[in-house]
Order: structure tokens, then C-alpha cells, then sequence
């Protein structure tokens, strides 16, 4: 068996739509589970509906003739998407009148973007002949727990998915993205979700490979709308690929991986607009010649936190009260970078933030400084590259960045600097230049 994901971009119109179809019945031996995101755009117009609609003013239209549009492309019926845009249109008039919106119904709305993708593709492939059915995640056993916008799946969710999809007709078409909590509440796993719904199916049906597709050849060295001279890499470890997504390359959701690991089965980057290139396989590390570094990512909005003790405590106590006081405000921390008497730690969410700083405040000196960026260079074998960190020291020298905080994990799968934001983008060129150009 194989999961096959298709992203937004390979689901936005006909034209992509047609490679799909000619891809899945090019497995059909392999008994493919396809796993479909939103329609390109789709899940930003949803979201931007709830906040309007909650600030008073609802209005479908416009999502309601994207989809109309690209079902009368299908040659489908706008009956197939009806009581989704039914459900929806109620759902908006409801936060208009109550004026708020909570995380719980924006992921109520955010939904059904994959609800009604699933049953165009499903149609397609029906009408080419290709049996197949539109399945609802969350309704095929997908339980998460309530953590709305970031919801990870229970333990019983594999074993329910396995169970639900055994009896599907044809080729399950799931939606991506989407999951259900104990109490029955609709959640999501987070923007780009769908690719963690593809891993979960993958393992909970012991699949021989995930395959993701998408809008580039596989990861590249950098992200392309950064670097334009990144190119694709051919193989990456698990252990580079989490790194990589946690640490904002936004090809694959930052979870994706987790599942794979779990029964060590292989996941592919693809390009649905260029099938035939070979593409990123992720999977355990292989023999033989491998690069020492496999890609740069990098992410904004990085908030630092320095604390400085009140020496009032030993260092393990002091070490141990910090990282109590982010734990119990459920922040999570990048990056750590320690002194005798100091800690420097990244974050890159607010929420929960000033909780935390008050806490540390008990015991501790504390400053938080934002408009940061984290830049990592990653790679399992960076370790055996002899005067790799003087080369990348000396990149941001010579580009004149001044370098914030930096941390190289026990790991040393991973190498974290941060830099001035507005900086961002002109380190992660100038380290791929002397990383990768001419390599
Ligand atoms: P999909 O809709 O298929 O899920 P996404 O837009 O979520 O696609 O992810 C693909 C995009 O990720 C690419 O178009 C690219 O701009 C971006 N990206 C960022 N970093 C990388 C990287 N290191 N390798 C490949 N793509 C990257
Ligand atoms: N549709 C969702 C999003 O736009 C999930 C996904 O595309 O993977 O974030
Ligand atoms: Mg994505």
C-alpha cells in the first residue's frame, strides 16, 4: 500500500488536477490512499471568512464561487459541495450574531476546505472510471486531542483509521489537515496539517511509502523563495528532515516525520508539475557518500529571552526553575544557549510568554528582545566537516550581521544562529553561497 498527499497547489485547477488523476491510476497495483489538501487558497479565504463574519459581516461569495468555479472546470455539479457551503453559510450568520470567535470554530470553519476537496477529487477519479471515495478524517476515527490549531492524534486514532479505511470502497480520498477531539469537537493539526495526516494514515496502515506531492522538486538546500540557485537533495535522514520543518523550511508540517519514524517507513517529496524528477526521499541514513550539510532553513519572529540569576540558587536549581516555569506555560523553547549565571532561550510564539516571564521574575533577571531570526544549518554529518562553523562564522562576518545567540546541540545534527530579522535573508544566502555553491 501507498498514501499518495497532494498539496494545494497540485489540487488549484484542472489542469493539476488531470496529473493527479493520471498519477493515482499510475499505482492503482500499489492500492493508493490519497490524501488531499484544500484547494490552493482556499483555507486562507475560510479563515479570513470566520474573522469577518465575526466582526459582523458574513459573506460567502467568494469562497462559495471559487469552489463553484473549479467544480464547473471538473465538469461536477455544484450540488456535490452544497450542504458543506449550507453548513458554512450557517456557521458565519452564527458567529455574527455571537461576535467572537473562538479557536474552537475557527477550526470548526477551517475544515471545510479539506471536506470539500475530498469529494471533488473522489468525483474526478469516479468519473475517469477510477472507483474511489471521499472520506471525512475525523469521521474515519482521526481523534486528536483538543488542542485547537495544533492538535496531535490519540494512540486509538491508528488502530480506528485502520479499521474505518479496510472498508472503504475504491480508493479512499481522506481529507488532510482535520481531526476530532474526545468530546467530538473538530480540530486541525496546524497550517500544512495535511502532510501529518498523511504520515499518521502511512502508519497506521503500515504503508510501503508516503508520498507527498507538491509544487517543487523535494526539499531543496534552502527555500527557493530565498535562495534561487537551491537545488534539490536527493536523501535526508529523518533526524534532518524533522530539523529542517521545525525549523521553517515549510515544505513539509514539522510533525510529518514523527509517524514515519515510528515503522521506519520512507517518505518522498515529489513535483506534481514535473513527475518524472526523482525528488527527496526521507528515510533512515543510508551507506556510502553523503553530504555533511543537507540544507539551511530559517524562521521570523523569534522572540529572545535572556535570564540572568539572582544567585540565590545552584546551577542545576536554577536550570531546572527556568525550564519549569516555560513547561508549566506549555511555551516551547528553540534555542538554549547557557553561562555560569546566565541562560539565553528562542521562542517563536508570544502566547503564554509574559506568564512565563513573570514567573522567572521571582528568582531571576529578565529581558525579552523580538524582530529576531533563527537560521539553522542543518546536516547528521556536520560534525565530520572539519572548519565548517569558522566558515560559516566568518560568512556572517564578512556580510557585516551581528550574531545574537547561537547554539550547536549535543547532536550536532544542527547548527542554530540568530541574527537581526532584517538581516534573515541575506545570512541564509551568503552561508548557502559558501555551503553549497561549487560543492
Ligand atoms: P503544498 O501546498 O503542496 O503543501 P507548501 O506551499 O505547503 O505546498 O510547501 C511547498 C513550498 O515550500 C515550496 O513552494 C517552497 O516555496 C517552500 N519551501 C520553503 N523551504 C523549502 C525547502 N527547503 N525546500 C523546498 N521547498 C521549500
Ligand atoms: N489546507 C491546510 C492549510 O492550508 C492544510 C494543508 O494544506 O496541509 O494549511
Ligand atoms: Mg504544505
Amino acid at each position: 500500500m501507498l498514501v499518495m498527499k497532494f498539496g494545494g497547489t497540485s489540487l488549484a485547477d484542472r489542469e493539476r488536477i488531470d496529473t493527479v488523476v493520471a498519477l493515482v491510476r499510475g499505482r492503482l497495483a500499489r492500492r493508493p490512499v490519497v490524501v488531499c489538501s484544500a484547494h490552493a487558497g482556499v483555507t486562507d479565504l475560510l479563515l479570513e471568512g470566520a474573522h469577518r463574519a465575526a466582526a459582523g459581516a458574513p459573506d460567502l461569495t467568494e469562497i462559495r464561487e471559487r469552489e463553484h468555479a473549479l467544480l464547473a472546470s471538473l465538469k461536477l455539479k455544484p450540488s456535490l459541495v452544497a450542504d458543506d457551503l449550507e453548513r458554512l453559510d450557517q456557521m458565519f450568520r452564527g458567529l455574527a450574531l455571537l461576535g467572537e470567535l473562538t479557536p474552537r470554530s475557527l477550526d470548526q470553519v477551517a475544515a471545510f476546505g479539506e471536506r470539500m476537496s475530498v469529494k471533488a477529487i473522489a468525483a474526478v477519479l469516479r468519473r475517469r472510471r477510477i472507483p474511489a471515495t471521499a472520506v471525512d478524517a475525523d469521521e474515519a476515527g482521526l481523534v486528536t486531542d483538543g488542542r485547537f490549531g495544533r492538535a496531535t492524534p490519540r494512540p486509538e486514532a491508528y488502530r480506528n483509521l485502520e479499521r474505518s479505511l479496510a472498508k472503504v470502497k475504491g480508493v479512499p480520498v481522506v481529507t488532510g489537515f482535520i481531526g476530532r477531539d474526545a468530546e467530538g469537537n473538530v480540530t486541525t493539526l496546524g497550517r500544512s496539517g495535511s502532510d501529518y495526516t498523511a504520515t499518521i494514515i502511512g502508519r497506521a496502515l503500515g504503508v510501503e511509502e508516503v508520498e507527498i506531492w507538491t509544487d517543487v522538486s523535494g526539499v531543496l538546500t534552502a527555500d527557493p523563495r530565498i535562495v534561487s540557485e537551491a537545488r534539490p537533495v536527493e536523501h535526508l535522514t529523518y533526524a534532518e528532515a524533522s530539523e529542517l520543518a521545525y525549523y521553517g523550511a515549510k515544505v513539509i508540517h514539522p510533525s510529518t516525520i514523527q509517524p514515519a519514524v515510528e515503522r521506519g517507513i520512507p517518505v518522498r517529496i515529489l513535483n506534481t508539475m514535473d513527475p518524472d524528477a526523482p525528488g527527496t526521499v526521507i528515510a533512515p541514513p543510508r551507506r556510502g557518500k553523503r553530504a555533511r550539510v543537507t540544507s539551511i532553513a530559517s524562521k521570523r519572529g523569534i522572540h529572545l529571552v535572556n535570564i540572568v540569576s539572582g544567585r540565590m540558587l545552584g546551577q542545576s536549581g536554577f536550570m531546572a526553575r527556568v525550564f519549569d516555569a516555560f513547561k508549566s506555560h506549555d511555551v516551547i523553547v528553540d534555542l538554549i544557549a547557557t553561562s555560569e549565571v546566565s541562560v539565553t532561550v528562542s521562542v517563536d510564539n508570544t502566547a503564554g510568554l509574559a506568564a512565563v516571564v513573570q514567573e522567572l521574575k521571582a528568582f531571576s533577571k529578565v529581558t525579552v528582545k523580538d524582530g529576531a531570526a533563527l537560521v539553522a544549518v542543518i546536516g547528521e554529518r556536520m560534525k565530520r566537516a572539519s572548519g565548517l562553523a569558522g566558515r560559516v562564522f566568518s560568512a556572517i562576518g564578512e556580510a557585516g550581521v551581528p550574531v545574537l545567540a547561537i547554539s550547536y546541540g549535543a547532536t550536532k545534527t544542527n547548527l542554530q544562529i540568530v541574527v537581526p530579522e532584517p538581516r534573515e535573508r541575506e545570512v541564509v544566502r551568503a552561508l548557502h553561497a559558501v555551503l553549497f555553491d561549487g560543492v
